[in-house]
């Protein structure tokens, strides 16, 4: 039997215009679409294996505001189990650290974990630290950017393929694993399954809930802020090369002038 945890973030679609809240530089939620981050529904793909695979249970944990319940109902329209949503006023801009202090408390509620699965990243914050700050606070070993999983009793093995090579990574459960882009296919929802969702339990928890002070989250405790954000450019009009013959050098002296070679 395998106890999973999964962690899943609601953010802007990527397809969607995302801009950030002018009062105070947060992400600004109404103005995009929101969907379960792609990356995460890997993560919940990768769950269900191993639950298929053996016995099992799928816990889904997200921190996030009242519509994150959308991506929490997908997750289990995909096939787990159950839900913790952490939801509170409190929680709003809150940092990396803060956000991974909640999602701890949330996950230590899941009696008998053996397993965290995450994104190694998510899609708007892209701080890519959320996974190893809960291994830390959770003091358990962390098998970060996978690309291949097995679960062996209770031990477990990864592979992370890089442009340098294969790492092999083993560690006995409990273990926090952040899984990469190209981990596997999510599927998609059955109409079964939608409906099945429906009635499985989300328990809704504020900070208190979890027994962490509100003084130690949320955007006036963040250790970081942004100060100041302006949109990208637009892209302007390429250079375009004449080839008289001499194309080569054209391009090189073009490429020499923006130190790029
Ligand atoms: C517009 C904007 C403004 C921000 N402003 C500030 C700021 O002023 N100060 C500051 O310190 N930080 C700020 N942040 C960072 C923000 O608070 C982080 O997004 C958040 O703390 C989590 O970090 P991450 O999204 O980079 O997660 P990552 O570490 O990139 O996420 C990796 C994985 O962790 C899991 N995970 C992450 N977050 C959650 C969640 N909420 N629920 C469930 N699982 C989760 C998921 O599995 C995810 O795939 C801002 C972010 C945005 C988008």
């Amino acid at each position: 039997m395998t106890n999973i945890v999964v962690l899943v973030k609601q953010v802007p679609d990527t397809y969607s215009e995302r801009k950030l809240s002018g009062a105070d530089n947060t992400l600004d939620r109404e103005s995009a679409d929101a969907v379960l981050d792609e990356i995460n529904e890997k993560a919940v793909e990768e769950a269900l294996k191993i639950k298929e695979a053996g016995e099992g249970e799928v816990t889904v944990v997200s921190v996030g505001p009242d519509r994150a319940t959308d991506a929490i109902r997908k997750a289990l329209s995909m096939g787990a189990d159950k839900a913790i949503h952490v939801s509170d006023e409190a929680l709003h801009g809150s940092d990396a650290i803060a956000t991974a202090k909640v999602l701890a408390a949330a996950i230590s509620k899941v009696e008998g974990f053996d397993l965290v699965i995450t994104g190694n990243e998510a899609s708007d914050g892209r701080g890519g630290a959320v996974p190893a700050i809960i291994a830390e606070l959770l003091g358990l070993p962390q098998l970060t950017h996978v690309n291949e999983l097995t679960v062996d009793g209770t031990s477990i093995k990864a592979d992370r393929y890089t442009e340098d090579g294969v790492t092999h990574l083993e560690a006995n459960l409990p273990a926090v694993v952040s899984v990469g882009e190209k981990i596997n296919e999510p599927r998609y929802p059955s109409f079964k399954g939608i409906m099945a969702a429906k009635k499985k339990p989300v328990e809704t928890l504020t900070v208190a809930d979890l027994g962490v002070d509100a003084g130690e989250v949320g955007l006036g405790n963040a250790w970081s802020s942004v100060l100041e954000a302006s949109p990208k450019p637009p892209r302007t009009a390429g250079e375009r090369v004449e080839d008289e013959g001499d194309g080569g050098s054209k391009v090189a002296a073009y490429l020499v002038a923006q130190k790029l070679i």
